[in-house]
């Protein structure tokens, strides 16, 4: 897994349903507001797919997401890539500076 660094360029979009999944800039990062509030970063690899995620929400059910903020990461082997919910890796993919997110 690379660094989670945003070089390729940083997106912010506003009320979107979700973040893709690939087609984006090498190694660019998305950041999904939802009514004003950081709701998800998405990073993405050198061929443009996704590759960590961070949630900061408990996508309405916090039995299955408990720890908020949480991170996924994607495995393009499997699947769907998108897989379960894991602790911060804040080493890989630092805190978002600048929002009072992280
Ligand atoms: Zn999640």
């Amino acid at each position: 897994m690379g660094m989670c660094k945003g070089s390729g360029g940083i997106k912010r979009v506003y009320d979107w349903d979700s973040l893709p999944e690939e087609g984006q800039e090498p190694n660019s990062r998305m950041d999904l507001f939802k009514n004003g509030e950081l709701v998800e970063s998405r990073c993405f690899g050198p061929d443009g797919r996704a590759i960590h995620a961070r949630d900061y929400r408990d996508h309405g059910n916090p039995k299955r997401h408990p720890e908020v903020p949480h991170d996924h990461r994607y495995d393009w082997s499997k699947k769907p890539p998108r897989q379960p919910w894991e602790s911060p890796d804040y080493k890989n993919f630092p805190p978002i500076p600048n929002l009072g997110a992280n």
